[in-house]
Protein backbone atom coordinates (compact mmCIF):
# COMPACT_ATOMS: atom_id res chain seq x y z
CA UNK A 1 0.00 0.00 0.00
CA UNK A 2 0.78 3.83 -0.69
CA UNK A 3 0.24 6.95 0.19
CA UNK A 4 0.90 10.13 -1.87
CA UNK A 5 1.73 13.35 -1.55
CA UNK A 6 0.22 15.83 -4.36
CA UNK A 7 2.33 19.00 -4.59
CA UNK A 8 0.29 21.11 -7.21
CA UNK A 9 -3.46 21.07 -6.85
CA UNK A 10 -5.09 24.24 -7.44
CA UNK A 11 -8.14 24.95 -4.94
CA UNK A 12 -10.72 26.28 -8.53
CA UNK A 13 -9.67 22.96 -10.34
CA UNK A 14 -10.42 20.43 -7.72
CA UNK A 15 -14.23 20.28 -7.63
CA UNK A 16 -15.16 17.13 -9.50
CA UNK A 17 -18.02 17.56 -12.21
CA UNK A 18 -20.47 16.16 -9.37
CA UNK A 19 -19.93 17.82 -6.52
CA UNK A 20 -20.22 21.04 -8.43
CA UNK A 21 -23.32 20.03 -10.59
CA UNK A 22 -24.82 19.27 -7.27
CA UNK A 23 -24.03 22.59 -5.34
CA UNK A 24 -25.48 24.27 -8.54
CA UNK A 25 -28.64 22.29 -8.18
CA UNK A 26 -28.97 23.45 -4.47
CA UNK A 27 -27.51 27.00 -4.40
CA UNK A 28 -27.25 28.08 -8.27
CA UNK A 29 -30.14 26.67 -10.06
CA UNK A 30 -29.56 30.06 -12.32
CA UNK A 31 -25.89 28.41 -13.81
CA UNK A 32 -27.24 24.36 -13.40
CA UNK A 33 -30.31 25.66 -15.77
CA UNK A 34 -27.74 26.72 -19.09
CA UNK A 35 -27.30 23.03 -19.23
CA UNK A 36 -30.20 20.36 -20.47
CA UNK A 37 -28.91 17.83 -17.82
CA UNK A 38 -25.37 16.64 -15.41
CA UNK A 39 -23.81 14.78 -18.75
CA UNK A 40 -24.09 18.16 -21.01
CA UNK A 41 -22.29 19.69 -17.69
CA UNK A 42 -19.78 17.66 -17.24
CA UNK A 43 -19.07 17.48 -21.21
CA UNK A 44 -18.68 21.38 -20.60
CA UNK A 45 -16.63 21.04 -17.53
CA UNK A 46 -14.26 18.80 -18.47
CA UNK A 47 -13.95 18.92 -22.28
CA UNK A 48 -10.07 19.81 -23.83
CA UNK A 49 -9.81 23.55 -24.52
CA UNK A 50 -7.20 25.17 -27.50
CA UNK A 51 -5.09 27.56 -25.34
CA UNK A 52 -4.07 27.53 -21.47
CA UNK A 53 -6.17 31.31 -21.68
CA UNK A 54 -9.71 29.72 -22.61
CA UNK A 55 -8.71 26.96 -19.89
CA UNK A 56 -8.11 29.24 -17.22
CA UNK A 57 -11.09 31.03 -18.08
CA UNK A 58 -12.84 27.95 -16.96
CA UNK A 59 -11.37 28.16 -13.53
CA UNK A 60 -13.10 32.01 -12.74
CA UNK A 61 -16.64 29.89 -13.32
CA UNK A 62 -15.54 27.66 -9.71
CA UNK A 63 -13.89 30.85 -8.22
CA UNK A 64 -17.38 32.03 -8.43
CA UNK A 65 -19.27 30.14 -6.00
CA UNK A 66 -16.13 29.62 -4.06
CA UNK A 67 -16.96 32.27 -1.56
CA UNK A 68 -16.82 32.51 2.48
CA UNK A 69 -19.99 31.05 3.00
CA UNK A 70 -19.15 27.74 0.45
CA UNK A 71 -15.84 27.31 0.70
CA UNK A 72 -16.44 24.73 3.93
CA UNK A 73 -18.69 22.67 1.41
CA UNK A 74 -16.15 21.81 -1.13
CA UNK A 75 -12.90 21.51 0.61
CA UNK A 76 -15.13 19.01 2.80
CA UNK A 77 -16.09 17.11 -0.06
CA UNK A 78 -12.19 17.92 -1.68
CA UNK A 79 -10.32 16.35 1.48
CA UNK A 80 -12.85 13.27 1.84
CA UNK A 81 -12.06 12.40 -1.72
CA UNK A 82 -8.57 12.83 -1.74
CA UNK A 83 -8.60 10.41 1.30
CA UNK A 84 -10.81 8.12 0.55
CA UNK A 85 -10.08 7.54 -3.05
CA UNK A 86 -6.58 9.40 -3.69
CA UNK A 87 -4.84 7.89 -0.83
CA UNK A 88 -2.96 11.23 -0.16
CA UNK A 89 -1.26 11.90 3.21
CA UNK A 90 -0.13 15.25 2.02
CA UNK A 91 -1.65 17.80 -0.17
CA UNK A 92 -0.28 21.31 -0.88
CA UNK A 93 -3.78 23.26 -1.84
CA UNK A 94 -3.18 26.64 -3.70
CA UNK A 95 -5.36 29.61 -4.48
CA UNK A 96 -5.51 33.16 -5.30
CA UNK A 97 -7.38 34.08 -1.87
CA UNK A 98 -7.92 37.70 -3.41
CA UNK A 99 -10.46 35.81 -6.03
CA UNK A 100 -12.30 34.62 -2.97
CA UNK A 101 -13.27 37.68 -1.69
CA UNK A 102 -16.23 40.01 -2.77
CA UNK A 103 -16.18 41.34 -6.11
CA UNK A 104 -18.27 44.54 -5.22
CA UNK A 105 -15.68 45.70 -2.64
CA UNK A 106 -12.84 47.73 -3.67
CA UNK A 107 -9.52 46.60 -3.85
CA UNK A 108 -8.43 47.94 -0.49
CA UNK A 109 -11.35 45.96 1.41
CA UNK A 110 -11.03 42.42 -0.70
CA UNK A 111 -7.37 42.81 -0.02
CA UNK A 112 -8.55 43.13 4.49
CA UNK A 113 -11.10 40.44 3.57
CA UNK A 114 -8.14 37.94 2.28
CA UNK A 115 -7.24 36.63 6.07
CA UNK A 116 -10.63 35.40 6.51
CA UNK A 117 -10.33 33.52 3.25
CA UNK A 118 -6.45 31.68 4.70
CA UNK A 119 -8.42 31.19 7.80
CA UNK A 120 -11.43 29.24 6.46
CA UNK A 121 -9.51 27.47 4.03
CA UNK A 122 -7.18 26.27 6.69
CA UNK A 123 -9.68 25.27 9.22
CA UNK A 124 -11.86 23.07 6.84
CA UNK A 125 -8.70 21.69 5.44
CA UNK A 126 -8.65 19.82 9.48
CA UNK A 127 -10.56 16.87 9.11
CA UNK A 128 -9.63 14.47 11.88
CA UNK A 129 -11.88 11.62 9.99
CA UNK A 130 -9.80 11.67 7.31
CA UNK A 131 -6.36 12.86 8.69
CA UNK A 132 -4.28 14.52 5.38
CA UNK A 133 -1.41 16.84 6.48
CA UNK A 134 -2.85 19.83 4.59
CA UNK A 135 -1.08 23.14 3.69
CA UNK A 136 -1.65 26.60 1.30
CA UNK A 137 -0.35 28.08 -1.23
CA UNK A 138 -1.06 31.58 -2.03
CA UNK A 139 -1.05 32.67 -5.48
CA UNK A 140 -0.29 35.90 -7.02
CA UNK A 141 -1.29 36.51 -9.88
CA UNK A 142 -0.48 37.01 -13.44
CA UNK A 143 -3.50 39.84 -13.78
CA UNK A 144 -3.63 41.34 -10.18
CA UNK A 145 -1.50 44.99 -9.54
CA UNK A 146 1.13 44.72 -8.01
CA UNK A 147 0.09 45.66 -4.59
CA UNK A 148 -2.45 42.77 -4.50
CA UNK A 149 0.08 40.33 -5.20
CA UNK A 150 2.46 42.22 -2.41
CA UNK A 151 -0.75 41.78 0.05
CA UNK A 152 -0.26 38.36 -0.64
CA UNK A 153 2.95 37.49 -0.07
CA UNK A 154 2.52 39.28 3.32
CA UNK A 155 -0.46 37.17 4.37
CA UNK A 156 1.41 34.60 3.64
CA UNK A 157 3.60 34.90 6.48
CA UNK A 158 1.25 35.58 8.77
CA UNK A 159 0.09 32.10 8.83
CA UNK A 160 2.59 29.62 9.32
CA UNK A 161 0.38 27.07 10.22
CA UNK A 162 -1.47 27.42 7.15
CA UNK A 163 0.83 28.42 4.79
CA UNK A 164 3.72 27.42 3.64
CA UNK A 165 4.47 29.03 0.42
CA UNK A 166 4.14 31.42 -2.69
CA UNK A 167 3.25 31.04 -6.15
CA UNK A 168 2.46 32.49 -9.24
CA UNK A 169 -0.46 31.63 -11.37
CA UNK A 170 -2.55 32.90 -14.32
CA UNK A 171 -0.60 31.89 -17.30
CA UNK A 172 2.85 31.75 -17.65
CA UNK A 173 2.80 33.69 -20.70
CA UNK A 174 1.84 37.16 -18.91
CA UNK A 175 4.44 37.49 -16.81
CA UNK A 176 6.50 39.29 -19.84
CA UNK A 177 6.91 43.17 -18.87
CA UNK A 178 6.36 42.25 -15.00
CA UNK A 179 8.93 39.92 -14.39
CA UNK A 180 11.10 42.63 -12.16
CA UNK A 181 7.90 42.99 -9.90
CA UNK A 182 7.92 39.22 -9.62
CA UNK A 183 11.53 38.81 -8.74
CA UNK A 184 10.81 41.47 -5.73
CA UNK A 185 8.03 39.43 -4.79
CA UNK A 186 9.83 36.18 -4.59
CA UNK A 187 12.95 38.05 -2.99
CA UNK A 188 10.33 39.43 -0.32
CA UNK A 189 8.98 36.09 0.32
CA UNK A 190 12.24 34.23 0.82
CA UNK A 191 12.67 36.87 3.30
CA UNK A 192 9.92 36.08 5.32
CA UNK A 193 10.83 32.60 5.17
CA UNK A 194 8.25 31.13 2.82
CA UNK A 195 9.06 28.64 0.16
CA UNK A 196 8.55 29.28 -2.94
CA UNK A 197 7.09 27.68 -6.54
CA UNK A 198 5.56 29.69 -9.83
CA UNK A 199 3.92 28.20 -13.03
CA UNK A 200 7.14 28.48 -15.35
CA UNK A 201 8.02 26.53 -18.52
CA UNK A 202 4.85 25.58 -18.95
CA UNK A 203 3.91 26.82 -22.45
CA UNK A 204 6.32 27.95 -24.99
CA UNK A 205 5.51 31.74 -24.35
CA UNK A 206 6.72 30.93 -20.33
CA UNK A 207 9.82 30.84 -20.65
CA UNK A 208 11.63 33.11 -18.30
CA UNK A 209 15.18 31.85 -17.11
CA UNK A 210 15.30 35.23 -15.04
CA UNK A 211 12.74 34.47 -12.60
CA UNK A 212 13.78 30.32 -12.38
CA UNK A 213 16.76 31.22 -9.57
CA UNK A 214 13.51 32.29 -7.29
CA UNK A 215 11.66 29.22 -6.93
CA UNK A 216 12.53 25.99 -5.07
CA UNK A 217 10.47 24.02 -7.16
CA UNK A 218 9.00 25.00 -10.87
CA UNK A 219 5.01 24.35 -11.52
CA UNK A 220 5.12 22.62 -14.84
CA UNK A 221 8.87 23.73 -16.39
CA UNK A 222 8.20 21.23 -19.01
CA UNK A 223 9.49 23.40 -21.75
CA UNK A 224 12.74 22.98 -19.88
CA UNK A 225 13.85 19.62 -20.79
CA UNK A 226 11.74 19.76 -24.25
CA UNK A 227 13.14 23.50 -25.55
CA UNK A 228 16.42 24.38 -22.70
CA UNK A 229 17.57 20.83 -21.98
CA UNK A 230 20.83 23.13 -21.30
CA UNK A 231 19.57 24.51 -18.99
CA UNK A 232 18.91 21.30 -16.41
CA UNK A 233 22.47 21.14 -14.92
CA UNK A 234 21.88 24.53 -13.25
CA UNK A 235 17.86 23.07 -11.92
CA UNK A 236 19.50 20.18 -10.60
CA UNK A 237 22.48 21.92 -8.71
CA UNK A 238 19.86 24.18 -7.63
CA UNK A 239 17.71 21.42 -6.18
CA UNK A 240 14.86 22.36 -7.67
CA UNK A 241 12.09 19.64 -8.48
CA UNK A 242 9.83 20.04 -11.61
CA UNK A 243 5.64 19.41 -10.91
CA UNK A 244 4.93 17.91 -14.28
CA UNK A 245 0.99 17.48 -14.41
CA UNK A 246 0.77 15.40 -17.57
CA UNK A 247 -3.51 15.42 -18.00
CA UNK A 248 -3.17 19.39 -18.19
CA UNK A 249 -0.58 19.90 -21.08
CA UNK A 250 -3.47 17.28 -23.20
CA UNK A 251 -6.22 19.85 -21.93
CA UNK A 252 -4.67 23.43 -22.99
CA UNK A 253 -3.15 22.25 -26.08
CA UNK A 254 0.50 22.97 -25.07
CA UNK A 255 1.39 18.78 -25.94
CA UNK A 256 -1.04 16.32 -28.86
CA UNK A 257 -0.15 13.24 -27.03
CA UNK A 258 0.79 12.25 -23.49
CA UNK A 259 3.98 10.39 -25.06
CA UNK A 260 5.83 13.48 -25.50
CA UNK A 261 6.24 13.37 -21.90
CA UNK A 262 8.49 10.60 -22.02
CA UNK A 263 11.51 13.09 -23.33
CA UNK A 264 10.63 14.90 -20.31
CA UNK A 265 11.29 12.62 -17.80
CA UNK A 266 14.12 10.71 -19.61
CA UNK A 267 16.35 14.18 -19.60
CA UNK A 268 15.05 15.19 -16.34
CA UNK A 269 16.25 11.89 -15.16
CA UNK A 270 19.37 11.75 -16.92
CA UNK A 271 20.64 15.31 -15.38
CA UNK A 272 19.43 14.42 -12.30
CA UNK A 273 16.47 16.46 -11.64
CA UNK A 274 14.03 15.64 -9.71
CA UNK A 275 10.00 15.44 -10.59
CA UNK A 276 6.94 15.18 -8.81
CA UNK A 277 3.92 13.76 -10.52
CA UNK A 278 0.82 15.91 -9.55
CA UNK A 279 -2.93 16.57 -10.74
CA UNK A 280 -3.03 20.34 -11.10
CA UNK A 281 -6.70 20.02 -11.36
CA UNK A 282 -7.55 16.84 -10.56
CA UNK A 283 -11.77 17.99 -9.90
CA UNK A 284 -12.04 19.98 -14.02
CA UNK A 285 -9.76 16.99 -15.52
CA UNK A 286 -11.95 14.51 -13.37
CA UNK A 287 -8.72 12.27 -13.35
CA UNK A 288 -7.08 11.75 -9.52
CA UNK A 289 -3.44 11.29 -8.55
CA UNK A 290 -3.43 7.56 -8.68
CA UNK A 291 -4.53 7.83 -11.99
CA UNK A 292 -2.49 10.04 -13.35
CA UNK A 293 -0.29 7.76 -12.43
CA UNK A 294 -1.45 4.72 -14.19
CA UNK A 295 -1.91 6.71 -17.71
CA UNK A 296 1.80 7.25 -17.70
CA UNK A 297 2.55 3.72 -17.18
CA UNK A 298 -0.13 2.25 -19.26
CA UNK A 299 1.14 4.89 -22.42
CA UNK A 300 4.91 3.96 -21.49
CA UNK A 301 6.05 7.11 -20.74
CA UNK A 302 8.00 5.68 -17.63
CA UNK A 303 7.68 2.61 -15.84
CA UNK A 304 7.10 1.12 -12.11
CA UNK A 305 11.06 2.11 -10.89
CA UNK A 306 10.41 5.55 -12.35
CA UNK A 307 7.10 6.14 -10.73
CA UNK A 308 7.94 5.12 -6.87
CA UNK A 309 11.57 7.50 -7.33
CA UNK A 310 8.84 10.13 -8.01
CA UNK A 311 6.48 9.58 -5.58
CA UNK A 312 9.13 9.70 -3.37
CA UNK A 313 10.55 12.97 -4.36
CA UNK A 314 7.44 14.22 -3.81
CA UNK A 315 7.56 13.56 -0.40
CA UNK A 316 11.18 14.72 -0.51
CA UNK A 317 10.21 18.37 -1.72
CA UNK A 318 6.63 18.61 0.10
CA UNK A 319 7.65 22.24 1.68
CA UNK A 320 5.44 21.07 4.74
CA UNK A 321 5.86 17.26 5.02
CA UNK A 322 7.02 16.89 9.09
CA UNK A 323 9.20 13.54 8.41
CA UNK A 324 12.34 12.74 7.15
CA UNK A 325 10.51 9.73 4.89
CA UNK A 326 7.48 9.03 2.82
CA UNK A 327 5.01 7.30 4.64
CA UNK A 328 5.19 4.35 2.91
CA UNK A 329 8.42 3.44 4.95
CA UNK A 330 6.49 3.43 7.89
CA UNK A 331 3.76 1.05 6.74
CA UNK A 332 5.96 -1.61 5.02
CA UNK A 333 7.46 -1.84 8.79
CA UNK A 334 3.96 -2.53 9.95
CA UNK A 335 2.32 -4.69 7.09
CA UNK A 336 5.57 -6.91 7.00
CA UNK A 337 4.11 -10.76 7.29
CA UNK A 338 5.88 -12.10 10.23
CA UNK A 339 7.74 -14.95 9.33
CA UNK A 340 6.70 -18.05 11.22
CA UNK A 341 9.62 -18.31 13.35
CA UNK A 342 10.29 -15.19 14.64
CA UNK A 343 14.23 -14.19 14.89
CA UNK A 344 15.81 -14.96 18.24
CA UNK A 345 16.36 -12.53 20.99
CA UNK A 346 19.59 -12.41 22.05
CA UNK A 347 19.71 -13.78 25.27
CA UNK A 348 17.78 -16.74 23.75
CA UNK A 349 20.66 -17.02 21.48
CA UNK A 350 23.31 -17.02 24.45
CA UNK A 351 21.46 -19.70 26.02
CA UNK A 352 21.04 -21.76 22.98
CA UNK A 353 25.42 -21.30 22.70
CA UNK A 354 25.55 -22.60 26.13
CA UNK A 355 23.66 -25.68 26.10
ZN1 LIG B 1 -1.17 24.99 -11.94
Amino acid sequence: MSLYAELHRHLGGSVVPRVLWRYFERNRPDLSSRFPDYGAFEQFYTQPRNTLAEYLELHTLVESVQTHEALPYFIYRLIRGAYIFENLAYLELRYTPYLRTPEHLPQNQRIEAMAEIVEIVGQASQQPEYPIVTRQILCMHSRLPYAVNQAIVELAAQYPDYVCAVDVAGGDAQYGDRLEEFIQLYQRAQSLGLKTTGHLYETVEGCHPALLPYLMRIGHGIQIPLRYPELLREVAARGQCLEVCPTTYLKTGTLSEIHQLKEVFDRCFEAGVDIAICTDNAGLHNVRLPFEYENLLTQDVIGFDALQTCQEAAFRHAFAWPHNLPPSTLLTDILQVPSPEPPLHGAQTAALAIS
